[in-house]
C-alpha cells in the first residue's frame, strides 16, 4: 500500500510514521523468518507551497461570499495530487493497463463519513494508492473534491485545527489490516482489540499508599480460564 500524504506540515506527519511499527513497515524485510518480505507501505509526503506557481508561494486566500478564515488553493493541491497518484490513473495519458492501480482519494473533513475499524479493512482490501488530503484554517476549496472524485472523511465528531491527525489516525489504522505490518505478537493483540484491561510485571504496584494487584486469574497459569477471562467473561474477574 502507497499512502500520499498531501499537507502543509510533512515534517510534523513523518515523525509520526518514521516510528515504530509504522516507520519498520517501509523498511525492505529480507529476513528469512519474514511471512512477507520487501515493504509493506510506503508513506509519500507532498507539500502544496511546493507546487504553487507565485513567489510568495501562498496556499490560501480569503473565502468568496466572505465569512471567516481562509481557505486552501485548489491548484497546487491539484498539482500535488498529480504528481502523487496521476501516472497510476486511468484516464491520464501514457497510462499502460498494467500501470494502472487502484487509487483513493480522501480529504480530511469534520463533514464527511465517520471513519471506523470497517473502512481501515475496506482500504486496505480493495486499494493499493491512498491519498490523504489535510486540510488547514477553514478547509479546502470545494472544487479539489469535484476534480477528483474524492471523498470526504471526518475521524468523529469534533474539530481540529487540520487534517493532520485525521491522516495519521487513518494510515496508522489501514496499516495494521495489511499483512506482515504487525508482528506475531501484535497480531495477537489485534485480535484482543475488544478484549478487557491488560498488565505486566510486577504483579503488584503501590501508589499513593494503595496496593493494586493484578488479577488472579493471569497469573495462575490456567490458560482456558486466561482464555475466557480476556473473552470478556466478567465473573472471573
Ligand atoms: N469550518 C471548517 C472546519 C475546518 S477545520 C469545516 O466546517 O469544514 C480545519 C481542517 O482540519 C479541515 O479542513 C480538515 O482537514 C481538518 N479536520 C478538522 N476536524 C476534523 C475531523 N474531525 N475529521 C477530519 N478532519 C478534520
Amino acid at each position: 500500500m502507497q499512502f500520499h500524504v498531501i499537507t502543509l506540515f510533512p515534517e510534523v506527519c513523518a515523525a509520526y510514521t518514521d516510528a515504530s511499527v509504522l516507520g519498520r513497515a517501509q523498511k525492505t524485510d529480507k529476513g528469512k523468518g519474514a511471512k512477507v518480505r520487501g515493504k509493506k507501505i510506503e508513506v509519500k509526503y507532498y507539500n502544496p507551497r511546493d507546487f504553487t506557481k507565485d513567489k510568495h508561494k501562498k496556499t490560501d486566500d480569503k473565502p468568496y461570499g466572505g465569512g471567516p478564515g481562509m481557505v486552501m488553493y485548489a491548484e497546487p493541491i491539484l498539482r500535488a495530487w498529480d504528481k502523487a497518484v496521476g501516472k497510476h490513473v486511468r484516464n491520464s495519458k501514457n497510462v499502460g493497463k498494467k500501470d494502472q492501480k487502484k487509487v483513493k482519494t480522501v480529504i480530511m473533513s469534520p463533514r464527511g463519513r465517520v471513519f471506523t475499524q470497517e473502512v481501515a479493512k475496506e482500504f486496505a482490501r480493495e486499494y493499493s494508492h491512498l491519498v490523504l488530503i489535510s486540510g488547514r484554517y477553514e478547509g479546502i476549496d470545494g472544487r479539489v473534491k469535484e476534480a477528483l472524485g474524492a471523498e470526504d472523511m471526518s475521524i468523529g465528531d469534533y474539530i481540529l485545527t487540520g487534517g493532520e491527525l485525521p491522516a495519521l489516525a487513518i494510515i496508522d489504522s489501514v496499516s495494521r489490516q495489511i499483512p506482515g505490518v504487525l508482528g506475531t505478537f501484535e497480531s495477537l493483540e489485534d485480535a484482543r482489540a475488544t478484549s478487557g484491561e491488560t498488565y505486566t510485571r510486577p504483579e503488584t504496584i503501590v501508589y499513593k499508599k494503595k496496593k493494586y494487584t493484578v488479577p488472579k486469574i493471569l497469573t495462575e497459569g490456567n490458560h482456558k480460564l486466561i482464555e475466557s477471562y480476556r473473552k470478556g467473561d466478567a465473573s472471573l474477574s
